[in-house]
């Protein structure tokens, strides 16, 4: 099935006011398909991802991942669903300074109780995948920042998601390598049926995507793709 977010509305406190970051926000997002989410900065793109991630709860409205209703799950519940079924790539490739390339994907399978000799052969396969096989033994500051964000990329495929959600990948790319990334994005989106959510502020990577939305003060507009 796929990434279903149902009238959600989320507020932050704003002084004696609340804040409308998300104001009756609907997105269908089909596995294998990839959705990208633009607009100007304070918008709500970030906010959309984390409500989509069960990061944080909306106010109201729900969110539907291969048809369970997440919003209603305890926070345990939630944990459990973020590592097995989505992968979540922020901004900033956050990855462990100490560990090889092949380690900080390894982590995540360790976490999740996995066995060690498999997770191995996953994070090695996955590394081959985003083009980093080369580079498993590497450490993060060894890697350049493009490097660093393939691994990010493959860390977020580690548990096999059915909804992966990248916030900004390429903001610290130069135009080349954001556009080699956004390739990546796309090949990996189609090979392993993700429902795939790409917040970018680049209106170059649209053409890789299947369907556009626009957010703007919290409220989403279809721009291509969308009934
Ligand atoms: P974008 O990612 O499009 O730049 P965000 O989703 O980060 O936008 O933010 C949307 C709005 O919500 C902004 O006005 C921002 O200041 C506000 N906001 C985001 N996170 C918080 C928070 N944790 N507390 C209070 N306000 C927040
Ligand atoms: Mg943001």
């Amino acid at each position: 099935m796929s990434l279903h977010l149902t009238d959600v509305t989320l507020t932050f406190p704003d002084g004696d006011t609340r804040l409308t970051a998300l104001d009756h926000v609907s997105l269908d997002v089909p596995r294998g398909d990839l959705t990208a989410v633009v607009g100007p900065s304070g918008s709500g793109k970030s906010s959309l991802l984390a409500v989509a991630a069960t990061l944080i709860a909306p106010d109201s409205g729900t969110v539907t991942i291969d048809g369970t209703t997440v919003t209603g799950l305890s926070r345990g519940d939630q944990a459990t669903l973020r590592r097995r079924h989505i992968g979540i790539v922020f901004q900033q490739p956050n990855l462990l300074p100490s560990l090889t390339a092949a380690e900080q994907l390894q982590v995540m399978a360790e976490i999740d109780g996995r066995r060690t000799a498999t997770a191995r052969r996953r994070a090695l396969e996955l590394l081959d995948a985003v083009g980093m096989a080369a580079h498993h033994d590497r450490r993060p500051h060894q890697l350049s920042g493009g490097q660093r964000q393939r691994v990010n990329i493959a860390r977020a495929l580690m548990n096999d998601p059915t909804v992966l959600l990248i916030d900004e990948p390429t903001s610290a790319l130069d135009q080349e390598r954001g556009a080699a990334i956004i390739d990546l994005i796309t090949r990996l989106t189609h090979q392993r049926a993700t429902a795939t959510v790409l917040v970018t502020h680049d209106r170059t990577h649209l053409a890789a995507a299947d369907q556009i939305t626009e957010v703007h003060d919290g409220r989403l507009r279809a721009v291509q793709g969308q009934s």
